[in-house]
């Protein structure tokens, strides 16, 4: 966050939320559910059929019914933030729902159908490579961390150790020991999110329920220098495929399992609190309670362009979560950010080595 070249004079802009609902998966149709949400991507809105009572019924900033692709979501709503971070403001785009909606398959995308992750790189690198030239130099790093039971690892680095985030609240917050990679094409940033991923699954023999009950955090961050006016610009975006959002199950839990069930509903409640204080403009916002509100600060009611994509399944055995998440996305929609282009800020890499550079220089000069 970089205050100092934070103009006094930011605008208001709300979180954007989209809801896409998937299709009836093969063992829903064996099965026989009925399907109780109905989509009108014109009018943004969302039913679910109640069997007991009145049905409910959201508007969000959009809403996609099971036939919609990633691409269009990318296209219609996505595309306008990247850009934005390629300009110096800076992004997030999460996704929030039950196990088995289609976060992962919105995020990153399953076989032909790519995801929001892979499409953002190669939109930004298209940009790149458009916009290049002596006068304009740009440099793209790339963090991965996942957040389970209040840790956060790097998935980047070989261990995946442990990182600690430090800062204060009205500075913001940052992650001193993260590993960041430069990268030089779209796909070596797909590479880095596979081996990231990789590193995220190894020795374990729970992926499914791991990757359910973690929140992955894909971070990156673009500087733009021009040569002629000798300004940089910094946006930063984080990419989020949260945890399962369910309530998880009582009955036949160990303790051991209860005390972590707690601890992930922990992270997703706090954000669900931050959410509600924000949206009630009420003065104090409990950032602080988990490490993933800390690490979305800026995100959420701060110097952030956001979108939140909130995943639903059609089918009528989900009614319950389904109303839930529709209600919890409806609450976002009144949070307000304050974005702002960040022109010139101090921890610009760029700076740093346009610097080095000149020290080289000289040295050679001096010989
Ligand atoms: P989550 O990450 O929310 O747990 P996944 O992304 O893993 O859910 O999706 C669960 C299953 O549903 C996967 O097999 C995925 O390919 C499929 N799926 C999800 N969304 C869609 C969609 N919009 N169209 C087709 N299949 C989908
Ligand atoms: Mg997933």
């Amino acid at each position: 966050m970089e205050k100092s070249a934070r103009p006094r004079t930011a605008l208001n802009e709300c979180v954007k939320v989209v809801v896409r609902c998937r299709p009836l998966s093969e063992r829903e149709k064996n099965e026989s559910y009925e399907e109780v949400v109905k989509v009108w991507p014109e009018r943004g809105a969302v039913q679910v059929d109640n069997p007991k009572g009145q049905d409910k019924l959201f508007t969000y900033d959009a809403a996609y019914d099971c036939t919609s692709d990633t691409k269009t979501i990318y296209d219609e709503m996505v595309r306008p933030l990247v850009a934005s971070v390629l300009d110096g403001f800076n992004g997030c785009v999460f996704a929030y729902g039950q196990t088995g909606t289609g976060k992962t398959h919105t995020m990153e995308g399953t076989g032909d159908d790519e995801g929001i992750i892979p499409r953002t790189f190669r939109h930004m690198w298209a940009h790149i490579e458009n916009t290049a030239s002596p006068d304009v130099t740009h440099l793209v790093s790339c963090s991965y961390i996942e957040l389970y039971l209040e840790d956060v690892r790097d998935l980047l680095a070989k261990d995946c150790k442990k990182l600690t985030i430090r800062g204060q609240e009205l500075n913001g917050f940052y992650i001193p020991e993260m590993t960041s990679i430069v990268c030089k094409s779209a796909n070596e940033m797909v590479r880095l999110m596979r081996a990231g991923n990789k590193n995220r699954a190894s020795g374990r023999t729970d992926m499914n329920e791991h990757s359910s009950r973690s929140h992955a955090v894909f971070l990156v961050t673009v500087e733009t220098a021009h040569r002629s006016t000798d300004r940089i610009r910094v946006g930063k975006l984080n990419l989020v495929d949260l945890a399962g959002s369910e309530r998880q199950r009582k009955t036949g839990a160990s303790a051991d399992r209860l005390r972590e069930a707690a601890r992930i509903n922990q992270a997703l409640s706090s954000l669900g609190n931050v959410i509600s204080a924000l949206a009630e403009n009420s003065p104090h916002v409990p950032y602080r309670d988990s490490k993933l509100t800390r690490i979305l600060q800026d995100s959420l009611g701060g110097n952030s362009k956001t979108i939140m994509i909130a995943n639903i399944g059609p089918a009528s055995y989900n009614y319950d979560e389904t109303v839930t998440t529709l209600r919890y996305a409806h609450r976002a929609k009144a949070i307000k950010n304050k974005p702002v282009r960040n022109e010139d800020p101090k921890d610009a890499k760029l700076r740093e080595y346009q610097a080095e550079i000149e020290r080289l220089r000289s040295l050679i000069e001096q010989r």
